[in-house]
């Protein structure tokens, strides 16, 4: 193998020696609160499955209807024969979902941010994006010609600073992009100052609401709705794989002219396999159900209070915020090595989450992140906080 098998050892075990290595557990049942893990039953606290919809049995039985009803696969790319007339229909009820002219599906919400940069912003053009975005929006601007700018996460000088030197380079459009939720942190985008200044730069805003679609604003529409600014948002991408039943595929939602373009152009769409027929029915109850969850989202949001306060009372510090997201901080030097113990701790307790230190987080801001489910019950949360007291004695 020319040395190359070798070559590929070292480099493997540089990603050990770095304590970067990633283990994947495996579960042993379908993912909902309480999962089968090798340790053991657990409750999850790790999932993005925020209206604890991935094994909702109405779901469930229109992905099995489906596959007597539409078959298995499409054996084709959109623009050849991928397009059933559910395909459209689902597009048509996500752009309404997320009030949006029209919408286009991809694989994945990694391929709808892969996609849609080159398309849309070309050498004359410049794109601004926060520091903190998903690692796919970074590749799809990576593949467009347009200039890039980056601002400070959620800074909104530095923003400014960016649209600046965008203009007076002369740039022909400007489109500033961003999380609609960060991830590591569970803040969300100030969208209404962001929208304020492209405005007056006359920059179109795209949010990717992954972290938002389906339980935050009132009717789960995302963050736009939450801050009031639906019909100032330009571009929204999103997965159906978070909140909206969790099995795979995303979107772009924008007006009609931006995805008649995308449908033309946009190369993960033109040369990838349409989103199986079993996915595409699952996902439209998904959708359904997020419309008429309100009282998930609100028990999500009592469950979601009552474990900060919980963990405050315990003496935990937790980042402000009222996301499913919730970073409980274990800062310092000694930080990411008593954030990963009691991490380990707590599956063997039987509660499952997951610890987040550098490089995916600065230094010296290790974490624990915890994500709720509407599907959680008070008993489930209480269950999480005792496990986070017992393992801090434990490895003290
Ligand atoms: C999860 C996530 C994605 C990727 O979604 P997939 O549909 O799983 O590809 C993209 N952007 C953000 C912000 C995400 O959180």
């Amino acid at each position: 193998m020319y040395g190359i098998k070798d070559q590929l050892t070292e480099e493997l075990q540089e990603i050990r020696d770095a304590g970067l290595w990633k283990k994947e557990r495996e579960l042993t049942t379908p993912q909902r609160t309480g999962v089968g893990t090798q340790a053991g039953e657990a409750l999850n606290f790790c999932a993005n499955n925020y209206l604890g919809l991935a094994d909702h049995p109405e779901i469930i039985a229109a992905a099995r209807d489906a596959l007597d009803e539409w078959g298995f696969g499409m054996a084709s790319v959109r623009f050849i024969c991928g397009t059933q007339t559910q395909h459209t229909d689902l597009e048509r009820e996500v752009a309404e979902y997320v009030g949006q002219e029209a919408s286009i599906l991809f694989s994945s919400c990694f391929d709808a941010n892969g996609g849609i940069f080159e398309v849309l912003c070309g050498p004359e053009d410049a794109i601004i994006s926060d520091q903190l975005n998903h690692a796919s929006i970074i590749d799809g601007v990576r593949l467009s010609k347009a200039a890039r700018f980056r601002y400070q996460n959620a800074d909104m000088e530095d923003l400014r600073a960016q649209l600046q030197a965008a203009r007076d380079g002369g740039a022909r459009r400007i489109l500033v992009v961003t999380d609609g939720v960060f991830s590591m942190d569970g803040y969300l985008a100030p969208l209404p100052e962001i929208c304020d200044l492209a405005e007056e730069f006359e920059a179109l805003v795209m949010v990717d609401d992954s972290h938002a679609t389906g339980f935050i604003g009132a009717t789960g529409a995302g963050t736009p709705e939450h801050f009031g600014v639906q019909d100032r948002i330009d571009i929204i991408s999103s997965t159906f794989g978070k909140a909206l039943g969790g099995a795979s595929g995303g979107f772009i939602a924008a007006r009609t002219e931006i995805v008649d373009l995308l449908r033309q152009r946009a190369r993960p769409y033109l040369f990838s396999n349409s989103v199986a027929p079993s996915v595409v029915a699952g996902a439209r109850v998904a959708l359904r159900l997020a419309r008429e969850a309100d009282n998930g989202r609100a028990n999500l949001r009592s469950m979601s209070a009552l474990f900060r306060s919980l963990m405050e009372e315990a003496g935990f510090e937790v980042l402000p915020g009222e996301h499913a997201i919730h970073a409980v901080m274990f800062p310092g030097d000694d930080g990411a090595r008593l954030a990963a113990d009691v991490a380990d701790a707590m599956l063997a307790l039987g509660v499952y989450v997951i610890a987040f230190t550098f490089p995916v987080v600065p230094r010296g801001l290790a974490r624990i992140r915890v994500q709720l489910s509407a599907a959680h019950t008070e008993e489930d949360v209480r269950a999480c906080v005792d496990a986070f007291v017992t393992a801090r004695e434990q490895v003290a």
